[in-house]
């Protein structure tokens, strides 16, 4: 089996760091310029991938996984059904379901 390993500590940080900041910039720019904000998105994702940290929770739920959209009220419709939070993304029609009910 592949052994699994961290990248070092330091870049892990600064990973994270870019993480906040790209994820920062796309709020302020995804009520204007949403591709913008897209692809800043997209670039937290990939370095979070690259460097394997967790994209925190609270900014887990706010952008779409398949299209990488920031999401707003604008963008995105939450739903409650059958003990779950629906969030589906205006923009390609993808959802994703927490339950919240235990
Ligand atoms: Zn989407």
């Amino acid at each position: 089996m592949a052994r699994s390993y961290k990248k070092p500590a330091a870049q892990q940080r600064i990973a994270n760091e870019r993480i906040h900041d790209l994820f920062t910039q796309a709020k302020v720019r995804s009520s204007k310029q949403p591709e913008l904000a897209r692809r800043y998105v997209a670039l937290a994702r990939k370095i979070g991938m690259k460097y394997k940290v967790r994209i925190p929770t609270e900014l887990r739920l706010r952008f779409c996984r398949q299209c990488n959209a920031y999401l707003l009220s604008t963008n995105s419709r939450v739903r409650l059904r059958n003990g779950m939070v629906v969030v589906s993304c205006l923009g390609c029609k993808h959802f994703r379901r927490f339950r919240y009910k235990c």
